[in-house]
């Protein structure tokens, strides 16, 4: 039997009510896994051994009368930069193959003392360096709407995963949209949470100032249910935000509260950004399409749509991303030496070990990053670049503040374009940088965003768009009662035909509109 169309919180309640078991949830990941792998290459290690004795211990947990946990049975892929004790970590990286993390990361504890079962790694650009998975060192992964298509990056094995239907639920890391970006290409739900909210401890750091940690799924109550289990406060994440964390659920139907008539987002105040007129020409006519329809559906349900003007943001916010982020790479991946994890060459002298063992054992990309960071922090240099970009950076998150003096959302495309070919931004880093272009200031200033589906392009293979809702500091509640809303108009995420050539010609029938009736698999 096939459980692929089922929501997290659909396995948990036929969990709790017996009408299946966390193994028979299990067995059916694999079997989709094995299925579609060979064209989507969404998984960089699965883990039937480990996996299958979390589920059974689900199922013992059941049977003796115990609460299961609030994941209970839900199959999880990680993104390939979080620890998980006994299973590799490689961060689609050949510097790392061969390493097996002794301890799990946070969220891996987190997850599985809920009932959750990490059955796989997913596949990611190299160090999340990327916008189109296609940096893995293991070969890159498919847009299940068009296998010809990257699925986005770098978080797309996780984002291919729900997409496709193995799993509702998977961890993405965001340093500059590697969550929201490959949600928007693959057509479901990605959150990038608050920085400080969810600890980075056991994630694999690029950014550290920038990395976080968050959830993709094809349901809002799915990404409400896996932030109120993951956003925990951690001591060993120095950080870990220690406020208290709200209901996420509560946010979900508000607006069905007794008493309440009005609309269900009359009094929120959504804002379209001015400088995005001007930008007509970066961003696709069906995206800009897709953003104004969704809007459109805002203002039926109540919103009041306002503008507000982001400048600096729009403007700088890639070039201070691309010092800053490459800046805090160079000192993170100083630890890939060959003597620590690992990749080691073996060579008689210790600098010929260092230069062999990271010569060999990075990519391009990363040696790119690398290379930069360290020439922006560079004394002389320093000033010009490092410091400078810092001080953008804070007028960023002053012109944030200052926006959100006027509106209670922001609302952007999430990305120029839809999915791209694969090849087609390969040799080209500027353009390939573009793809997060509205992504990056988010994490620059450390605030929530969501991106959802808002629609599909049209064409023979209609492929899905993204709309990114931007939150001041701690509004994840706000941003998951808005997506609710709107999930009720656009429908839940649909799982995506995965090259399958009738599944292709059914959708091309019914899909490839915003607004139509969506849910469930095709
Ligand atoms: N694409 C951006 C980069 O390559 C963002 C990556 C990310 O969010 N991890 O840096």
């Amino acid at each position: 039997m096939s459980f692929s169309s089922l929501s997290a919180a659909e396995i948990v309640g036929g969990i709790r009510k017996r009408d299946f078991s966390a193994v028979e949830i299990l067995t059916s990941f694999y079997e989709r896994a094995e299925s579609l792998e060979p064209s989507l290459h969404a998984l960089l290690h699965r883990a039937p051994e480990i996996a299958r004795k979390h589920a059974a211990a689900v199922d013992a947990a059941v049977a003796r009368g115990e609460d299961p946990g609030p994941l209970a049975g839900v199959p999880v892929v990680l993104k390939d930069n979080m620890c998980v004790r006994g299973m590799p970590a490689t961060c689609a990286s050949r510097i790392l193959e061969g390493w097996i993390p002794p301890y799990d990361a946070t969220v891996t504890e987190l997850l599985e003392t809920s009932g959750a079962v990490v059955a796989a790694k997913g596949n990611m650009d190299e160090f999340a360096m990327g916008s189109s998975t296609e940096f893995s060192a293991f070969g890159p992964a498919s847009n299940p709407w068009d296998t010809e298509r990257v699925p986005g990056g770098s978080s797309g094995g996780s984002a291919v995963s729900v997409a496709a239907g193995y799993t509702p639920l998977a961890l993405g890391s965001d340093t500059g949209g590697s969550i929201r970006q490959p949600a928007s290409f693959c057509g479901i739900y990605g959150l990038k949470p608050t920085y400080g909210l969810v600890s980075r401890w056991g994630l694999v750091a690029f950014a550290s100032s920038l990395d976080q940690i968050g959830p993709f799924a094809r349901t809002v109550e799915d990404l409400a249910l896996s932030l109120s289990v993951i956003a925990r406060p951690d001591p060993r994440d120095a950080t870990s935000s220690r406020r208290e964390r709200p209901d996420y659920f509560a946010s979900l139907a508000p607006w069905k509260a007794p008493g309440r008539e009005s609309a269900p987002l009359a009094g929120k105040r959504i804002a379209v950004v001015k400088e995005l007129r001007n930008r007509k020409d970066s961003v696709a006519a069906e995206v800009d399409d897709v953003l104004h329809k969704t809007l459109a559906l805002c203002r039926e349900e109540g919103a009041e749509i306002v503008e507000i003007s982001l400048p600096v943001s729009l403007e700088f916010g890639l070039p201070c991303y691309y010092i800053l982020a490459p800046a805090e790479a160079s000192s993170n991946l100083a630890r890939f030496d060959g003597v620590r994890y690992g990749l080691s060459s073996d060579q008689k002298s210790l600098i010929d070990l260092y230069l062999k063992t990271r010569g060999s054992g990075f990519g391009n990309e990363v040696k790119r990053r690398i290379l930069t960071g360290t020439y922006v922090l560079s004394s002389g240099y320093y000033d010009a670049y490092y410091l400078t970009a810092q001080k953008v950076r804070q007028l960023m998150k002053k012109e944030f503040a200052a926006a959100f003096a006027g509106c209670d959302l922001i609302a952007l495309p999430t990305a120029p374009s839809p999915a791209f070919r694969k090849g087609e931004l390969v040799n080209d880093p500027i353009q390939m940088y573009l793809a997060d272009v509205f992504t990056l200031p988010v994490n620059l200033a450390g605030l929530p965003a969501l991106s959802l589906n808002g629609g599909f392009t049209s064409g023979e293979k209609p492929l899905p768009v993204g709309v990114q809702f931007i939150a001041p500091k701690w509004g994840e509640p706000e941003l998951l009662s808005t997506a609710a809303v709107l999930e009720k108009k656009l429908g839940t995420a649909k799982i995506a035909p995965c090259g399958c050539a009738k599944a292709s010609a059914d959708r091309a029938a019914d899909a490839g509109i915003a607004g139509s009736e969506r849910g469930g698999e095709i």
